[in-house]
């Protein structure tokens, strides 16, 4: 008899990888599946093979149909913008190049450490400071984590390994579980954190398989999602997170601050209640990094010190993000006073 719960459950191939495979990569198909203007310009060719689109349908369910000025659909839309070479805004935005060992190890503050796990994502967000990223050589999962392994055992101090990418949860569960109990035989690790997007633009990627290592495992586990906006959160969105808390997940958010997406204080407001209301704790709101050809999602550091404070007058001390600048060679974020 098939309870549903037979070993034959995890023997296929998970229903997110499929819908991963099936996420749009074409503009013009983007543009027909949300009935906008196919007219609307777009990034060329050229460009846009260096950084493609991409885009899972559960994301684009959430947008409005027709509407350009989606905030979902801009977050990922290859504007014909991009193309602007803006004095100040470069390929290495943050610095990060210079960080990177070996085993795709980027040791910069102490006690954690950053690894980049793999180079792919389940969307494309066109603001993403890791653009420009040469991934070839870092993809820590690809050696089965035997290098990533040597560099975090060189320094004992650190007690937290964050996976990060790309996106982490683009990876198998048998390589994240496996990396999961090499840390494990490590007694000083304490920690492991996972810094995705994956559940809020494919919720299907939170199944029984993830949960299942999650779980099991004895490190303290902290999941820092990447939501900017209150309209990302839909039902499967919030049993995603529910499903993460029950495995004894510690769920927080970072969010980009981008011009005409939600950087009124009112899209702040709603973005922090929605976050709690599944469960969520804002954590970070990141000025954007300036990357080239994301200068038009740039907001002022004067507009964005108003919004904090509209949001400090609106909302409990534990729903205001903390609102940062990544600065390279600083021992930590930058907190930017307001
Ligand atoms: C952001 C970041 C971290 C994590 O910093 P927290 O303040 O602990 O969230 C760690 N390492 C690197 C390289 C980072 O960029
Ligand atoms: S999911 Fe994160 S790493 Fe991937 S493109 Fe978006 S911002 Fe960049």
């Amino acid at each position: 008899m098939d309870d549903g719960l037979a070993p034959t459950e995890f023997s296929a191939r998970p229903a997110w990888q499929t819908a991963l495979a099936q996420a749009i990569t074409r503009p013009a198909d983007l543009l027909t599946a949300l009935g906008i203007d196919p007219a609307l310009p777009a990034l060329d060719t050229e460009r846009l093979r260096d950084f493609p689109i991409r885009v899972p349908h559960s994301f684009i369910a959430r947008m409005r149909r027709g509407d350009a000025q989606d905030p979902l659909f801009r977050q990922v839309w290859p504007s014909n913008q991009e193309a602007e070479d803006v004095p100040g805004f470069t390929a290495d935005a943050v610095g990060d190049l210079h960080k990177l060992k070996t085993g795709g190890v980027i040791h910069k503050y102490h006690g954690r450490a950053l690894v980049i796990a793999t180079g792919a994502c389940a969307v494309n967000c066109r603001y993403c400071f890791r653009r420009h990223f040469p991934y070839g050589d870092t993809m820590a999962a690809r050696g089965q984590w035997r290098e990533t392994l040597v560099a975090l055992d060189a320094d004992p101090s650190i007690e937290e390994v964050i996976l990060s990418g790309g996106d982490p949860l683009a990876l198998t569960d048998d390589k994240l579980a496996a990396f999961a109990e090499a840390l494990e035989s490590r007694p000083w690790i304490r920690r492991l954190r996972l810094h995705t997007r994956v559940p809020v633009v494919l919720p299907a990627r939170v199944d029984a398989r993830l949960t299942a290592w999650l779980r099991a495992s004895r490190l303290q586990k902290v999941v820092v999602l990447h939501i900017n906006h209150a309209n990302e959160i839909d039902d499967a969105v919030a049993t995603a997170c529910r499903d993460l808390r029950d495995a004894g997940v510690t769920l927080l958010n970072q969010a980009v601050l981008l011009r005409g997406i939600n950087d009124a204080t009112e899209d702040q407001v709603k973005l922090s209640e929605r976050l709690f209301s599944v469960g969520i704790l804002p954590y970070y709101l990141h000025v954007l990094d300036r990357v080239s050809g994301a200068a038009h999602f740039d907001v002022s550091d004067k507009h964005a010190q108003s919004i904090m404070q509209g949001l400090a007058a609106r909302l409990p001390g534990y729903l205001v993000p903390r609102l940062v600048r990544e600065i390279a060679g600083e021992p930590a974020k930058t907190l930017l006073p307001w």
